[in-house]
């Protein structure tokens, strides 16, 4: 491959599901806003589900509830994730092997700084093997803002047409990265990181030849 090329990832059920560290992390973000607001967590929790429907993500829901996104980040970051986090099946192996197709990798997320790299450690997932971590704590505007897949394109040094975000929102991961002109590949819990591959393989990779030359006679 003679192209340069990068792949980016969403961090939460992209490559890490949804598990008990979601639910500590929601329950110490609710408990804040409850205290903030002087009523009942329970009170806060049924807030939280009306105006979830409604937003693109977690973090612009818990702003919607009247904490602040660094309030919401200093929780986050001073918490432990527990015990119960894993990687997407394969998780290691695919990024291994992307890595040695000299493919970049980045993490492209709406978590905080401490909290992606404390997510990242418990699944067994060294940080220091993506080029790039583009965090809510880099960013004035978080995805669904183009702003974080841009901040990675110029970390890497890339063009958009040679990224591909994997995600598993398409308004929030896959909507914003096409509208730059990256590749944009949909990843769920029936079709995986792992399923997938194959396809991500093809995005990536340069193009082979469509015609093989001739031998001259
Ligand atoms: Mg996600």
């Amino acid at each position: 491959m003679n192209q340069k090329s990068l792949v980016c990832f969403d961090l939460e059920d992209t490559l890490i599901p949804s598990g008990p560290h979601t639910r500590r992390a929601h329950s110490a973000i609710i408990a804040a806003a409850a205290a903030v607001h002087g009523v009942q967590p329970e009170a806060i929790e049924r807030r939280f589900h009306v105006a979830r429907a409604k937003l693109p993500s977690a973090l612009a829901t818990y702003s919607n509830l009247g904490l602040d996104p660094g309030e919401v980040r200093g929780i986050l970051d001073r918490l432990d994730p527990g015990p119960g986090v894993d990687a997407v099946p394969h998780a290691g192996l695919i990024l291994q092997c992307l890595q040695e197709l000299n493919v970049g990798l980045a993490i492209v997320t709406n978590a905080p700084c401490q909290w992606a790299r404390r997510l990242l450690y418990a699944a067994k997932l060294d940080p220091a093997s993506f080029n790039v971590i583009v965090s809510s704590c880099d960013v004035s505007s978080p995805k669904p803002s183009p702003e974080s897949f841009e901040l990675a394109l110029q970390r890497f040094d890339v063009g958009a047409n040679q990224a591909v975000m994997v995600g598993d929102r398409d308004d929030v991961d896959l909507v914003p990265a096409r509208s730059l002109g990256m590749g944009a590949l949909l990843v769920s819990e029936q079709a995986s990181l792992a399923v997938r591959f194959v396809e991500l393989l093809s995005m990536v990779l340069a193009p082979l030849p469509t015609e093989v030359p001739r031998s001259v006679p």
